[in-house]
C-alpha cells in the first residue's frame, strides 16, 4: 500500500464488532440523513446582491455570552457585565466607547466602577476585556467563514456593519480577515452606532445597493428593527448554525459544503492519496473518475483520523501514528478486533462534536440535556448483552481493573522519565483497594463528551467514536471516565475541563449526580466507591500523558502540544491521589469506630510493634509511612512520616522560614514599634507574594471542609498540624502564609456556610490576601465566655438588619485592610437560648461603626490589626448578609470556634519549640559561676521538663487533629477541649523557663520570647478561658463513665 504500514481496508459490514457499534449508533442516523433531514441542496437564483454581517454575536462570540462564561469562572454575580453594558443606553460608557468618544482606558475605568456598584463586589473588568479581545475567544465561527466563501463564490458582496471600538493600541478591534468583505463599516471609525439609521445607509451606499437587495444579520433586536425599517431583509442570529440555515433558505443556495472539525492534512501526517484512491475504488467498486478529497480531523491526535470523499461516499479513515510505538499503545485493532490491522475505514456520520465540555454558548437546560443524553447512551452500551451480539470473546471476563493496572503500569514504566511520587503511591494503593467487580459488560474505555457525535438540533447522541480501548470490563470505569472534565481546569491543554466553573450555574450535573443518574437508569444501587474509579481513571490518564511526553522527547509526537501535555502527568497523578485519599476516608468512616473516649484505644491502625519512640523534630523517628498505611489512618507523628508531597511542602516551608521569615523578624518588630505601626508593613506584603509564589498559601482549610480543594491546599488536619506548628515558630509567618487568625476562622465560616454571592464578595479577597477581617462577639458588659450572654441587637427593618452593640477585644479591626466584620448578635432575645443569636457579615465601611480605642495586652498593641473596643450604632446591613439564617449564630460560632481554634494549639507548640531551641543555644554559650549554664542541674531539669511537656502536648494536638480527620469534629470534641486546656499553659511554662534562662534579656524585645509569652498567656482567654475547657472535659468524662 505504500503507507509504510501494512494497511487493510474493509467495508464496515465485514466486521462483526464494528457492525455492532454501527448498529447501536450510526445506522439509524445515516438513514435519517438519507431521508433528507439535512436537505441543504435546493438550488435557485437569488435576488439578493449582498449579505451584511454584524460582528459580535454573528461572526464571533457576543460580548454577552463571553461575559456569562467569564462571570461563572470569576464568581461575579451573573448578568453584571450585560447589565453594565446596557446601562445609560446611548449615553452609557459602552455606547460612548463604541463611538470612540472615550478611550479604552477611560471606558474600563467607568465600566469597572459601574460593575462594582451593581454587583457590590470588585469586578476585574480588565480581565473580562482581555478575554473578550483574546485570540482564543475572538475567533470567527467556522460556519460563517464557510458561508462567506460560498456567498462570494456566487458573486454576491459581503460587508461587516459593526458597533466596534478602538483597542489601547489605537487599532480598531477587528479579529476578522478583511479580505472576506467588500465593505467594512465600524461605529468607532464613523462616530455613529447602530441602531442609528445613518450607519446602515452608509453601508448600503458603499455597497452601491438598495436596501431590498441586501440581507442583514445581527443578534440584537433594536439593530434589526432599524435595518428592517429601511427595507433591508433581516435575520436574527441566536446561534450561527441556525442563522446560516435561514440565510441558505433566503439565498436559495447551499452555504455548507465543508466538513466541520477538519483541516488540510498536516505535513507530518500526509498519506499517499493515489494508492489510497486506487485501493478504495477497487474495494468499493467505484467507477467514477473524480479525485479523492482528503482532509484531516483536528480531533483524534493519538490515531490520526481523515475525512475522505470519493464519488458520493463520505468516509473516515483512522490509522496508527508514525514511528515506533509503546507496547499495546494505539491498539487500533481493538476497533477492528478480527483483523488486527493498523488502519480502518468507516462511513462518515455528520453531526456536532462538543469539544469544550463546559458547552459554552448553550443554555443551562440544554447542557443538562446533553449530559443526560451522554449518560443514557452509556447505559445503552452497558446494557448490550455481549453474548447476544457475538462479543463474548471481545475481552476476558472479570478482573478488568487488575488487568488494566498491569497494562498501564507496564506502559507507564516503559515511558517513565523520572520518579513521580504520586504515581508510585497509586501503583501501590490501587491494587490494595480493588473493588469487587459486580458486572462485566462491553466497555468503551475512552468515554468522553468529545468522543460523541450529537444531533445538530436536539440532545441526542448519533455516534460514539474512538473504540480503540474498548473491551469487556467493569462498566463503572466508563462512568468515571465521563467525569474527568469535572475535575480538570478549563486551561488544561489536552482534556479540557471545567473545575473552575460553577456547575449549578452551568446546568451540568456534578460527578456524584452523574453517577447517581447512571445507577438509576441501570437500576443499580448507588455507587459508594466512585472515588476509587476516579482515582483509577486519572491514574490511567497520567500513564497516557507520560507516554505522550516520552514520545515528544524522542521526536515522535503526533501534536505540537505533546511535550507540554506530557509534563502534566504529575498534575494528573496528584489529582488521582486526591481521590485515593477521599476513598480512604470513606472506608475509614464506614469502619466500626472505637469510641474515642475509651482510654484503652490507640488511634492508628498500625500494629503495636511499629510504635516508635518520638524524638526531636529534626530527625525521623518513624519509618516512612507507606501510602497504604496513611490511607488507613496512621497517625503521622513526625513531619518525616508525612506523604512525600506534604513532606516536600513541609520542607519548602521550613526553608522559607529560614530564608525569609526569621531574618525579617527584627525589621517587622521595629515596624510594630514605629509611628507607622497602624499601617501594614510593606515587608509583610512583599513576603506574602513570595509565600504565594512558593505555594505556601492558604494551607489551613481542612480537606473535609473543602474536599474539592477549591479554596485551599486541601490538607488533612494532621498534615496541617505539622505545618502550622512550623509557622507558629514565628509570630509573623501565619500572616505571611495567609494562615492567621481571625481570617482563617472567618474564611472557613464562609466556605462552610456562605452563599455563592457572599463567597464571591468576601471569601475571594480574603483568600487572595487582599483583605483582612475580624470576628466580633465579646462584649465588655457581659461574661462573654458564655456566648449566650451576648446582648448586641440585630433588628429587622425593611430589607435591612440594623445592629446596635458594644464589643471589645476585636482582633484585627484596626487594620486598614480589614473589610469584613463577622458580627454576632441577637435577632430574637425570646427564642430558645441557643437560637437567639445570628451572624451577620458587616462591611467595615458601613456607617455607624465607631472604634473607641485599641486595647493592649501587657502593654503590647499588636498593630496594625490590634484588638479594638468598638460601638456599633444603627449599622444597616442588607438582609442578604445574614449567614445561614436568623437564629443560627450559635451553631455557626461553634463551627467557627471549634476546629479552627486548635490551630492556636498547633502554633503554641511552635512557640514552645522555638523558645526551647533559643534556650538551649543560650545556656550553652553563657557562663556563670565558672561553667556554662547548661552544666547547672536546674537548667538541665528545665530543659528536660520542657521537652517532655512539648511532646505530650504535641501528641494531644495530633490526636485531636487525627480524630477530626477520621471521625469528624463532633466526635473529636473531647480531644479538642483537652488540647485547648493543655496547650496555652504548657507553652506559658516552657517559654517562662526559657525567659528565666535568658536572664533579663528574655523580657526584652531583642528576642521573641516576651511576645510569645504574652500570646500564650492571652490565649488562656482568647481561645476560651481554661476553666470552660476544663468544664467541657469533665462533663464529657463524666458522661462517658455513666
Ligand atoms: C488577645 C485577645 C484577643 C481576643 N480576640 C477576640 C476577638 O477577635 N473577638 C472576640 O469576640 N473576642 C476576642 N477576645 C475575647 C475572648 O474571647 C474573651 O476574653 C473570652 O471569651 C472570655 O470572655 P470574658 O473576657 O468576657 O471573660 P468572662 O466571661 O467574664 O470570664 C471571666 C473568668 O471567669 C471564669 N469563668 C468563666 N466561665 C467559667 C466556668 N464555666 N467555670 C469556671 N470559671 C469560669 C474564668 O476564669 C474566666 O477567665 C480576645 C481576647 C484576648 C485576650
Amino acid at each position: 500500500m505504500g503507507l509504510g504500514l501494512t494497511m487493510c481496508v474493509r467495508s464496515r459490514f465485514q466486521s462483526s464488532c464494528l457492525q455492532w457499534a454501527w448498529r447501536t449508533t450510526f445506522l439509524k442516523h445515516i438513514q435519517r440523513r438519507h431521508q433528507g433531514s439535512h436537505g441543504w441542496t435546493h438550488l435557485g437564483g437569488s435576488t439578493y446582491k449582498a449579505v451584511i454581517f454584524d460582528m459580535g454575536g454573528v461572526l464571533i462570540p457576543s460580548p454577552g455570552k463571553v461575559a456569562a462564561e467569564w462571570e461563572v469562572q470569576n464568581r461575579i454575580p451573573s448578568g453584571t457585565i450585560l447589565k453594565a453594558l446596557m446601562e445609560g443606553g446611548e449615553n452609557g460608557p459602552w455606547m460612548r466607547f463604541m463611538r470612540a468618544e472615550i478611550t479604552a482606558e477611560g471606558f474600563l475605568r467607568e465600566f469597572g466602577r459601574l460593575c462594582s456598584e451593581m454587583s457590590k463586589t470588585s469586578v476585574p473588568v480588565d480581565s473580562f476585556f482581555s478575554l473578550l479581545t483574546s485570540e482564543r475567544v475572538a475567533k470567527q465561527f467556522p460556519v460563517m467563514t464557510e458561508a462567506i466563501t460560498q456567498i462570494r463564490a456566487k458573486g454576491l458582496q459581503t460587508a461587516v456593519l459593526s458597533n466596534n471600538f478602538y483597542l489601547p493600541n489605537q487599532k480598531s478591534f477587528l479579529p476578522l480577515d478583511r479580505k472576506q468583505f467588500d465593505v467594512v463599516v465600524e461605529s468607532c471609525v464613523e462616530g455613529i452606532c447602530k441602531p442609528d439609521l445613518r450607519i446602515y445607509k452608509l453601508c448600503l451606499e458603499r455597497l452601491g445597493l438598495q436596501p431590498s437587495e441586501s440581507i442583514f444579520l445581527d443578534d440584537l433586536g433594536p439593530n434589526l428593527k432599524a435595518a428592517a425599517s429601511l427595507g433591508i431583509h433581516i435575520i436574527k442570529v441566536n446561534d450561527p448554525e441556525t442563522a446560516v440555515k435561514e440565510l441558505e433558505a433566503l439565498l436559495g443556495f447551499t452555504l455548507r459544503v465543508g466538513v466541520p472539525n477538519t483541516q488540510p492534512v498536516r505535513k507530518t501526517m500526509e498519506i499517499p492519496k493515489d494508492s489510497l484512491e486506487k485501493y478504495l475504488k477497487d474495494l468499493l467498486g467505484i467507477q467514477t473518475t473524480g479525485p479523492l478529497e482528503l482532509l484531516q480531523f483536528d480531533h483524534g491526535q493519538s490515531n490520526p483520523t481523515y475525512y475522505i470523499r470519493l464519488a458520493n461516499r463520505d468516509l473516515v479513515l483512522r490509522k496508527k501514528p508514525p514511528g515506533t510505538l509503546l507496547p499495546s499503545a494505539h491498539a487500533i485493532e481493538r476497533e477492528f478486533s478480527v483483523v488486527g490491522t493498523p488502519f480502518y475505514v468507516m462511513e462518515y456520520c455528520p453531526g456536532l462534536i462538543y469539544k469544550d465540555p463546559s458547552l459554552p454558548g448553550l443554555e443551562p437546560s440544554h447542557r443538562r440535556a446533553i449530559y443526560t443524553a451522554m449518560n443514557t447512551v452509556l447505559c445503552k452500551i452497558h446494557s448490550v448483552d455481549p453474548q447476544a451480539v457475538g462479543l463474548e470473546d471481545y475481552g476476558k471476563q472479570g478482573a478488568y481493573i487488575p488487568r488494566q493496572m498491569r497494562t498501564w503500569v507496564k506502559q507507564y514504566r516503559a515511558s517513565e522519565t523520572s520518579t513521580i511520587p504520586a504515581m508510585e503511591r497509586l501503583i501501590e494503593w490501587l491494587p490494595l483497594h480493588l473493588p469487587h467487580q459486580q458486572r462485566t459488560t462491553v466497555v468503551h474505555g475512552d468515554f468522553r463528551l468529545d468522543n460523541l457525535v450529537f444531533h445538530p438540533e436536539k440532545p441526542e447522541v448519533l455516534a460514539v467514536l474512538d473504540w480503540e480501548l474498548s473491551t469487556l470490563g467493569d462498566p463503572l470505569v466508563d462512568v468515571a471516565y465521563s467525569c474527568l472534565a469535572h475535575y480538570l481546569p478549563s486551561s488544561f491543554p489536552v482534556l479540557r475541563g471545567f473545575n473552575d466553573c460553577d456547575l449549578t450555574q452551568l446546568g451540568i450535573p456534578a460527578a456524584e449526580e452523574y453517577f447517581r443518574m447512571y445507577c438509576l437508569q441501570m437500576g443499580l444501587p448507588p455507587t459508594q466507591n466512585w472515588n476509587f474509579y476516579m482515582a483509577f481513571s486519572f491514574f490511567r490518564v497520567a500513564a497516557i500523558l507520560q507516554g505522550v511526553y516520552k514520545r515528544s522527547l524522542t521526536g515522535q509526537a503526533s501534536s505540537a502540544h505533546a511535550e507540554q501535555t506530557g509534563k502534566l502527568t504529575e498534575f494528573v497523578s496528584n489529582l488521582a491521589w486526591d481521590f485515593a485519599v477521599k476513598e480512604g476516608f470513606r472506608v475509614f468512616k464506614e469502619m466500626p469506630f472505637k469510641n474515642p473516649l475509651t482510654r484503652s484505644c490507640h488511634t492508628w491502625a498500625r500494629p503495636q510493634s511499629q510504635w516508635y519512640p518520638i524524638g526531636t523534630r529534626s530527625y525521623s523517628s518513624v519509618p516512612e509511612a507507606s501510602p497504604a498505611h496513611a490511607s488507613r489512618g496512621g497517625l503521622v507523628i513526625s513531619p518525616e512520616s508525612l506523604s512525600p508531597p506534604i513532606r516536600e511542602l513541609y520542607h519548602r516551608l521550613k526553608h522559607f522560614m529560614e530564608q525569609h521569615v526569621y531574618p525579617a523578624e527584627p525589621e517587622l518588630q521595629s515596624h510594630q514599634a514605629s509611628a507607622a505601626r497602624w499601617s501594614p508593613s510593606p515587608l509583610i506584603e512583599n513576603l506574602k507574594e513570595k509565600a504565594k509564589a512558593e505555594g505556601l498559601w492558604n494551607l489551613f482549610l481542612p480537606l473535609e471542609a473543602d474536599p474539592e480543594k477549591k479554596y485551599g491546599a486541601g490538607l488533612t488536619n494532621v498534615e496541617y498540624a505539622h505545618l502550622c506548628e512550623l509557622m507558629g515558630t514565628s509570630l509573623y509567618a501565619p500572616e505571611i502564609c495567609n494562615c492567621s487568625a481571625p481570617d482563617t476562622g472567618n474564611m472557613e465560616l464562609l466556605v462552610r456556610y456562605g452563599t455563592e454571592a457572599q463567597k464571591a464578595r468576601w471569601l475571594m479577597p480574603l483568600l487572595e490576601g487582599k483583605a483582612r477581617s475580624c470576628f466580633a462577639m465579646t462584649e465588655p458588659q457581659v461574661a462573654s465566655s458564655d456566648a449566650t450572654n451576648i446582648e448586641a441587637s440585630i433588628r429587622e427593618e425593611d430589607s435591612f438588619y440594623v445592629i446596635n452593640g458594644h464589643k471589645w477585644w476585636i482582633t484585627g479591626i484596626l487594620d486598614p485592610r480589614c473589610q469584613l466584620c463577622v458580627f454576632m448578635g441577637k435577632t430574637d432575645p425570646h427564642a430558645p437560648r441557643h437560637q437567639q443569636q445570628s451572624v451577620l457579615l458587616v462591611p467595615m465601611d458601613t456607617p455607624g461603626i465607631k472604634i473607641i480605642r485599641p486595647l493592649t495586652v501587657y502593654g503590647l498593641e499588636d498593630a496594625p490589626g490590634g484588638h479594638g473596643e468598638v460601638r456599633f450604632e444603627h449599622v444597616r446591613v442588607p438582609k442578604e448578609n445574614m449567614v445561614l439564617g436568623p437564629g443560627r449564630g450559635f451553631e455557626i460560632a461553634q463551627g467557627r470556634l471549634g476546629p479552627g481554634r486548635i490551630h492556636h494549639c498547633m502554633r503554641l507548640i511552635g512557640f514552645s519549640e522555638r523558645a526551647l531551641a533559643l534556650m538551649k543555644a543560650r545556656v550553652k554559650s553563657r557562663v556563670a559561676f565558672g561553667k556554662p549554664l547548661v552544666e547547672q542541674g536546674t537548667v538541665l531539669a528545665d530543659i528536660a521538663q520542657s521537652r517532655v511537656e512539648i511532646e505530650q502536648a504535641r501528641l494531644l494536638v495530633l490526636r485531636a487533629a487525627h480524630l477530626m480527620d477520621l471521625a469528624g469534629n463532633k466526635a473529636a470534641a473531647l480531644d479538642i477541649a483537652m488540647i485547648k486546656m493543655v496547650a496555652p499553659s504548657m507553652a506559658s511554662r516552657v517559654i517562662d523557663r526559657a525567659i528565666q534562662a535568658f536572664g533579663a534579656a528574655g523580657l526584652s524585645g531583642d528576642y521573641p520570647l516576651a511576645q510569645f509569652f504574652t500570646w500564650a498567656r492571652a490565649l488562656r482567654f482568647a481561645d476560651g478561658p481554661d476553666e470552660v475547657h476544663r468544664a467541657t472535659v469533665a462533663k464529657l468524662e463524666l458522661k462517658h463513665c455513666i
